[in-house]
């Protein structure tokens, strides 16, 4: 940057950790909420022993798996690169299934991917990220993938846009869909800085302008992920409102829409998307606040006594009494600064919205197109 800071190092010598304000309390209520996370067939089960990429099947059997630049809504490679393959790679290979991406976790959704010899090649990567490369390019090598996703790490590239921009330019034909290596030479290339990597490595939105694509899955410039808003409406919600571009973790409406969890909703229908999006975009902000991992959602938007448990450790651990609807308050809060903000930076309701494509083109198999209209997603932040 201009300051010239390649780092900043932090010596911990001399300090100590910071002490609970009400140790009893801070204690009793982590333990309460270990265990309720370890309850969840989610955060228990599904997670620690597939990663995210266990919602590739899923989001096939449901056509909401955005396929060769959302042109279709399942993909045929879809178990070669799913959570299952993948852990099952994994282990023949002796690499780790599941660890934690810090210590004290107690999901442990990550692992460490190995190649054929058995070396390190990246960490597990997120389901969106084998999508990005996966099913949104017609690729289903999970090895080039994976590469992928480490060259990526070492450029320094966010792996979704990045994914995307890849397919993009799979739709304007610079490279063949499905060609892995191609796509990773285009990775290489934006590397270097060449005349086409410069291109590829300013993202997708950039890519779209440049070829002239009409189909460009953006939002305020960021990247959709791996949920397509046809097939999954609330997550189109969120994609089109959120401060923060097309972000699915903003307000993960897929947990009711598809996964039953917090509630059941049908994904495919308008109704009641917008409320579902506003109250997850809400808990959403304030959880992320305290520095919990997001996928504690899963398990508190199920289990009332855990998400107790957990307003109980932050209450413990700073003296404070908040409630359940404090911590609602403390959401809606930050959305409107965050949304204040967005406002003085020229971003006003017109950025709230999906491309065109969603709502022109039909997503086979279901046929459904993006119906929530203009207004209905302005009422999103009436709170
Ligand atoms: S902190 Fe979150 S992302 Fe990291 S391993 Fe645990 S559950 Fe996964």
């Amino acid at each position: 940057g201009s300051k010239g800071i390649k780092a900043i190092v932090l010596d911990p010598a001399g300090t100590k950790n910071r002490e609970p304000q009400n140790a009893e309390q801070f204690r009793a209520a982590n333990q309460a909420f270990a265990a309720g996370l370890k309850s969840h067939p989610v955060t228990g089960q599904g997670l620690p022993q597939y990663g995210t990429t266990v919602l590739m099947n899923i989001l096939n059997e449901a056509g909401g798996l955005p396929t060769n630049n959302f042109s279709v809504g399942r993909f045929e490679g879809h178990d070669q690169i799913s959570g299952e393959t993948m852990a099952a790679t994994i282990l023949e290979r002796g690499g780790q299934p599941t660890h934690g991406c810090h210590r004290g976790c107690g999901i442990r959704c990550s692992g460490i991917y190995v190649d054929k010899e058995g070396q390190y090649l990246s960490k597990a990567p997120e389901y969106e990220t084998i999508w990005s490369h996966g099913a949104h390019c017609g690729i289903s090598d999970l090895d080039a993938i994976v590469l992928m996703d480490r060259l990526e790490d070492d450029y320094g590239f966010d792996t979704i846009d990045m994914g995307v921009a890849i397919g993009l330019a799979m739709q304007a034909g610079v490279i063949p869909y499905g060609d892995a290596q191609a796509a990773i030479n285009l990775i290489h290339e934006a590397g270097r800085g060449t005349p086409l990597g410069r291109i590829i490595g300013a993202g997708a939105a950039t890519v779209g302008r440049c070829y002239g694509l009409e189909r460009v899955p953006v939002v305020k410039g960021q990247a959709l992920p791996a949920y397509d808003p046809r097939a999954v409406k609330g997550v189109g919600v969120t994609y089109a409102t959120t401060t923060q571009g097309a972000d699915h973790t903003a307000g993960y409406a897929v947990a009711p829409n598809i996964l039953g969890i917090g509630g059941k909703s049908d994904p495919l229908k308008a109704e009641g998307q917008v409320e579902i999006s506003r109250n997850l975009q809400i808990a959403t902000a304030a959880l992320d606040s305290t520095g919990f991992c997001l996928f504690v959602a899963f398990c508190i938007l199920d289990q009332p006594e855990t998400f107790q448990a957990m307003i109980d450790v932050i209450n413990g651990m700073y003296g404070l009494n908040m409630t359940a609807d404090d911590v609602m308050e403390l959401g809606k809060n930050i959305l409107r600064q965050e949304r204040e903000f967005n406002r003085k930076a020229g971003f006003g309701p017109a950025a709230d919205r999906l491309p065109m494509f969603f709502s022109r083109e039909a997503l086979a198999p279901h046929g459904t197109r993006f119906d929530i209209t203009d207004e209905e997603l302005d009422e999103v932040h009436n709170y």
